[in-house]
């Protein structure tokens, strides 16, 4: 079969052919229908320190996608040969104690369809039948493609009670921005994003935030001060959600919270860095660390809010549609959001 794959130990990637995968008893082999382009993707596609640290090759990459179950083993149970499905990209080991008490999103032995396993930008994937998730009618294409992305803001969101409450998100990446849309879409009343990138700050106000700031040049902390004003916000935001993993970001997020304010922190930062400690101990900050999906809470009530209105919500993420080979150009393309291989 064809597949996108990491060859060498540097820049860009390879289509080339690759064996079928082969399936065990509790596997499904999913036949890709359409997939997107996470950061992580780009991250391999450049190879970055991170990259060059993690991942093993050669490797097909990719982890956002959806596709129908074409083969499954003799030990699989609740599917059915051409269902419509994605996936959660964190296999799981099933056996370390968080696993066997239900919170799986905590093993300490996952690993990355695409990263440590082959992935999706490929004919088929092999997929453990736990994994598979079964996709609505009522949810697209376009927008089950990249659905471990959409996990990602659905956890960090839904994490802290929204209604009514003030939200700040830092970075308008397309998590960033599906999170204004999340964070709107169940009652949040004042959705403010952060980026330096007018492009971005432009799809978080089409997705629903209630102002876009960007950030560049000045200082971010008097800026948002000055956006809480003209929102006639006096005491803070409620709840942080921090995105773009840049330091200049949280440093103004824990400025501008509320005394007992909610934070979330998703972003990754690219090192060490400090922060000013007061702000957390003395605001009496609740600071929850985010990796991945819950599995599978986070799924089912992604697509309960799916089917309730928020695929259209997002649409707007979805900004560029390149067939075939031009999705190695897209990896490239910097300033990108996601993008949708048809
Ligand atoms: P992204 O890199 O596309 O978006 C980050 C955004 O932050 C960019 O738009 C960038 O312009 C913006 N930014 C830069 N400087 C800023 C500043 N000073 N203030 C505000 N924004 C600023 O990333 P993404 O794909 O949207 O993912 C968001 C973050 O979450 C990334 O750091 C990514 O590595 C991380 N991530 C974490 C997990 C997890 O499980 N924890 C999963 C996926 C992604
Ligand atoms: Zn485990």
């Amino acid at each position: 079969m064809k597949a996108l794959v990491k060859t060498e130990r540097s820049g860009g990637l390879t289509l080339t052919d690759v064996p079928k995968p082969a399936i065990g008893p509790n596997d499904v082999l999913i036949e890709i229908s359409k997939t997107a382009i996470c950061g992580t993707d780009v991250h391999i596609y450049d190879w970055n320190d991170w990259a060059k640290r993690t991942i093993p090759t050669p490797m097909v990459v990719g982890h956002e996608y959806c596709g129908t179950i074409k083969e499954m083993g003799s030990e699989v149970t609740g599917l059915e040969i051409g269902q419509r499905v994605t996936g959660e990209g964190h296999i799981t080991c099933g056996f370390c104690r968080n696993c066997r008490a239900g919170r799986r999103h905590l093993c300490r032995e996952t690993v990355g369809v695409g990263v440590n396993r082959p992935g999706a930008f490929a004919e088929y994937l092999c997929l453990p039948s736990i994994n598979v998730f079964k996709l609505s009618d009522n949810v697209s294409d376009d927008i089950a493609s990249f659905m471990d992305a959409l996990g990602n803001a659905t956890h960090t969101a839904l994490s802290f009670n929204l209604v009514g409450e003030d939200v700040l998100i830092t970075g308008a990446g397309p998590i960033g921005v599906m999170a204004a849309a999340i964070c709107r879409h169940v009652g949040a009343r004042h959705v403010v994003v952060t980026d330096i990138n007018d492009y971005r700050l432009n799809l978080a106000v089409k997705c629903g935030a209630t102002k876009a700031l960007n950030v560049s040049g000045g200082d971010a902390t008097e800026k948002l001060r000055k956006v809480m004003k003209e929102l006639n916000m006096t005491e803070g935001f409620d709840v942080g959600l921090e995105m773009s993993g840049v330091p200049s970001a949280v440093h103004s997020m824990l400025e501008t919270l509320n005394v007992g304010a909610h934070v979330g922190l998703l972003g990754i930062p690219s090192q060490p860095f400090p922060i000013n400690w007061d702000h957390v101990v003395f605001k009496g900050l609740v600071i929850k660390g985010i990796y991945g999906r819950e599995m599978f809470e986070t799924w089912y009530k992604m697509q309960s809010m799916l089917v309730g209105g928020l695929q259209e919500k997002i649409m707007p993420v979805i900004t560029h549609r390149p067939a075939g080979l031009l999705v190695l150009e897209i990896l490239g393309y910097k300033s990108r959001t996601a993008a949708v291989v048809v």
